[in-house]
Order: structure tokens, then C-alpha cells, then sequence
């Protein structure tokens, strides 16, 4: 192993360990960065140039919300109104220009949005491209101040590196797979409704779904009956009959998630229709962890579960894997639930309810690695699109107090020069 690799992989063994977490852990490695400022203050002297940075009473300082300037907004299909619109308001709030691109799969709504949305927006100011793969390359090819992109983790890979020809900031808002681990001491009744209602809604095609349950055999076996009663409730015993019960969105996709049918063993529904693209709410069970079914996000209305033997194997588990978009714990034991939230990482995370996280404005949504860069909804939103741009305002005149830090330099005017940038805290350092 390369010194480079050996390095990356200790502080992540560290990481997994979670003693950065602790508030008092933090505490003492900032008191331990003070120590290193005072004790060195003198070599750090020496060994650097004076750089200096100042901010006295006179001055005013601030922060600008800036607006970034011309954005493009990026939205996939499975929610094409919604996932367009959201981030348009939050990039209209800050105060931008907006290039909008929704998906060409659900081309209804990219119609729609293309001949209606201008006619209510300043057509200086925001214009909607239809664009397929190719057309959006080339679309890409263009430097924007800001690029909001939601949609697949390969994807979101092409627009970042479009991105950093220009060094244009970016939100990849992806998906990938959410665990969801049960534990034994759960109203099995409620579980079984609230994951059902997250998996099987827009027929599973949700960032946010639940992709896979882990918990013990027991439990399992509490879980399925469970779940098939949950399941008839919603979509009746023949849910393709149901106006509740989504389709998938078009035939590639339909082939893509009808195989993913064949992990495991069906324990619930399994029924598939190509011509309406149908496919039944399904259940997996005896699934390995190597089936196709947990290579790659399902978005469809499969929900394969995973025994495990104990909440610290279902949470070895998940470390194990990319960091998801959201993480589900149920229990009734808020232990556990705490437990899962401090040994993890995840964009977000929702105990005993599915999908709900994401409607509270409050809370910024997002991912963290392979989920995704970035957050927004609500403030956030505004934030996102703007840039944090820091101002000081100083008056022309007072030349005097400047003179300090001009050369030559003698130690005699160090103690002016200290006061006038030290900063106060619980003790002073002095950062040049
Ligand atoms: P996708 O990545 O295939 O497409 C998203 C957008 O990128 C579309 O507008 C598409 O035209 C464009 N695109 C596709 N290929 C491109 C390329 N090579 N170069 C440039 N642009 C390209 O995603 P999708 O199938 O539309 O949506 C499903 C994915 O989106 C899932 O992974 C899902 O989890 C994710 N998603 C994430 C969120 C979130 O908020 N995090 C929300 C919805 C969907």
C-alpha cells in the first residue's frame, strides 16, 4: 500500500471508530490547535511573511448575499415538475438568472414547461432548453456561475467535471441506495405501513425510498404478513387495478427493474406487465448481499430484505456501502434509533417514518458522498444560490492607524499591531 493510501486509510479507520463525534472530543482538539498558536507563536513568526488581516471598530464588516449570476438547473424525471421548480424558486429568491433543463423521458411535462413557463418569467432572465444527452453535453460545454443538478450518481460525475472546466460550483442532489434498518422492538403494524407507503409510492421510483430493509430473522417473520396486509390496504388485492399504484416511466427503465426481480426469493407480488410497465409491490427475502438486486439503486417497486444479526451488524453493514441520500431506523427504543444516528453517516436521516424528513422546510435536504453535494429547500434553498460574498467598508482617511503595518518593521510597533488584530475569544490568538 502506498504511504498515500496507508494515511487515507487510517484516518478513515478513525473516522468509522466515530471519536471525532463527541462535542467534548472537538473541544479539545480546538484547545489543542490554541496550544500549538501560543506555544509557536514566535517560530510561526519567524517562519512566515507578514500577511496581515484587520478589522477594527471604524470598519464595517459584512456579508453580501450575492446573487451567482446565470445558473443552470438540471431536473430528472420522477418528480419532473417539483425537482425543477423547487430549486428554480430558491435561484429566483437569490436573485439569479436561470437556464432551466428538464428530462426528456417524461416529455409531457418537458412540453409543458417549455411552451408555457417562459410566457410567466422575464424571458431576459430564464429560458427552458429541451435537451436529450447530447444536446445537454454541448449545453455543458457553456460556463455557468452555478449548476444545480439533480439525477444519478454517473450522471451527476459528467456534470461535475463539465463543471470544473469553468470552476463552476455545483449541487448534485443523487440518489443510491437507502437502508432501512428494523428493529426487533417496533410496532411491527406501523413499520409495515409507513415503509410500504415510502417504497411503493410513484411505484418506487423516489430518491428518498426506502431500497432495502435490514433486520433479524425474527423480525422478518413478523415483517412480511405485515407488509402484505399494509399492501393490500393500499393498492387492494390487485394493486394493478388500483388508481393508486404507479407505472414505471418507460420500457428501458422497465426492463432494468423487472431483472432485478430475480435476487432472492419473492415473498410478496412479483407480477409484471411490459405493455403497461407494470410491476407489482414485491418483497424479497433470502437475499445476498452480492445479488443484482444490491448492486445498484432499485427505483422501482421492489423491497428486498436483508437479516442481520444485531443493530451493530446492520450498521457495519451500511459503513460498508456508499454513504446513502437517507437512513431509516425504526424502534421503539430510542437507544438504538440514537445509536444508528451517531455510527453512521448519511445526507439526511428519519427514525420510525419514511420520506416525511424531506417535507419539513426547516430541515435542508441533500447528500453527503455519493448521494450528492449540496442542500437545499426552504432558507436553504436561498442559500444555495448565493454567494457568500465578504465586505469590509473603510473609510478613506484615519492613515495613521495604518501605519503599523507598514514596513520597515519594528518590533517597538508589534504591540499596536497585536491589538489592532487580535482575536478575543477564551484566549487571544494572533493569526498571521
Ligand atoms: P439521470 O441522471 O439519468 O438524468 C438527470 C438529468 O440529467 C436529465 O435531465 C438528463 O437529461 C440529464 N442527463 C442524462 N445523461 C446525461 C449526460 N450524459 N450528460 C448530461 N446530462 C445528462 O437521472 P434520472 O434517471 O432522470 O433520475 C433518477 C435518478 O435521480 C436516481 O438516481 C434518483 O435517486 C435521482 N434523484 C435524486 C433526487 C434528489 O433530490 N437527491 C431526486 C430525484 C431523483
Amino acid at each position: 500500500m502506498s504511504p498515500h493510501a496507508e494515511l487515507v486509510s487510517r484516518l478513515r479507520a478513525a473516522w468509522l471508530s466515530g471519536k471525532t463525534r463527541p462535542m467534548e472530543y472537538r473541544l479539545a482538539q480546538l484547545e489543542a490547535l490554541g496550544r500549538f498558536l501560543d506555544e509557536k507563536k514566535q517560530d510561526i513568526l519567524e517562519a512566515t511573511a507578514a500577511d496581515m488581516r484587520k478589522a477594527t471598530q471604524l470598519d464595517s464588516a459584512f456579508i453580501r448575499k450575492d446573487p451567482y449570476g446565470v445558473v443552470l438547473i438540471i431536473g430528472p424525471w420522477n418528480y419532473p415538475i417539483n425537482l425543477l421548480l423547487v430549486p428554480l424558486i430558491g435561484a429566483i429568491a437569490a436573485g439569479n438568472c436561470v437556464v432551466m433543463k428538464p428530462s426528456e423521458i417524461t416529455r409531457n411535462v418537458e412540453r409543458l414547461v417549455a411552451e408555457t413557463l417562459p410566457r410567466y418569467l422575464d424571458e431576459d432572465c430564464f429560458a427552458v432548453v429541451t435537451a436529450g444527452v447530447e444536446e445537454t453535453t454541448r449545453l455543458l460545454e457553456n460556463k455557468f456561475d452555478y449548476i444545480f443538478f439533480t439525477g444519478s450518481p454517473s450522471v451527476g460525475r459528467i456534470v461535475m467535471t463539465a463543471a470544473a472546466k469553468h470552476l463552476t460550483p455545483v449541487t448534485l442532489e443523487l440518489g443510491g441506495k437507502n437502508p432501512c434498518y428494523v428493529s426487533d422492538s417496533c410496532n411491527v403494524q406501523n413499520v409495515a405501513r409507513r415503509v410500504a407507503w415510502g417504497r411503493f409510492f410513484n411505484a418506487g421510483q423516489t430518491c428518498v425510498a426506502p431500497d432495502y430493509v435490514l433486520c433479524s430473522v425474527e423480525m422478518q417473520e413478523k415483517l412480511l404478513p405485515a407488509l402484505r396486509e399494509a399492501i393490500t390496504e393500499f393498492y387492494s388485492p390487485n394493486p394493478r387495478e388500483s388508481p393508486d399504484f404507479g407505472r414505471i416511466v418507460g420500457d428501458r427503465q422497465f426492463q432494468r427493474v423487472q431483472a432485478l426481480l430475480h435476487s432472492g426469493h419473492t415473498a410478496i407480488g412479483g407480477q409484471t406487465d411490459a405493455g403497461e410497465r407494470y410491476i407489482a409491490p414485491t418483497v424479497l427475502v433470502e437475499v445476498q448481499q452480492d445479488d443484482p438486486v444490491m448492486q445498484e439503486e432499485i427505483f422501482g417497486p421492489i423491497l428486498p430484505i436483508l437479516t442481520v444479526a444485531s443493530v451493530d451488524d446492520a450498521i457495519a453493514f451500511i459503513n460498508a456501502r456508499e454513504r446513502p441520500l437517507v437512513l431509516y431506523v425504526f424502534s421503539s427504543r430510542k437507544e438504538v434509533v440514537k445509536r444508528v444516528l451517531e455510527r453512521t453517516s448519511s445526507g439526511g436521516f428519519c427514525a420510525n417514518d419514511t420520506i416525511m424528513h424531506m417535507t419539513i422546510p426547516s430541515l435542508p435536504f441533500g447528500g453527503i458522498g455519493q448521494s450528492g453535494l449540496g442542500r437545499y429547500h426552504g432558507r436553504s434553498s436561498f442559500e444555495t444560490f448565493s454567494h457568500q460574498r465578504s465586505a469590509l467598508l473603510r473609510g478613506a482617511g484615519r492613515e495613521t492607524l495604518n501605519t503599523p503595518r507598514y514596513p520597515p518593521y519594528a518590533p517597538h510597533r508589534l504591540p499596536l499591531l497585536r491589538a489592532a488584530t487580535e482575536t478575543k475569544r477564551r484566549a487571544t490568538c494572533l493569526l498571521l
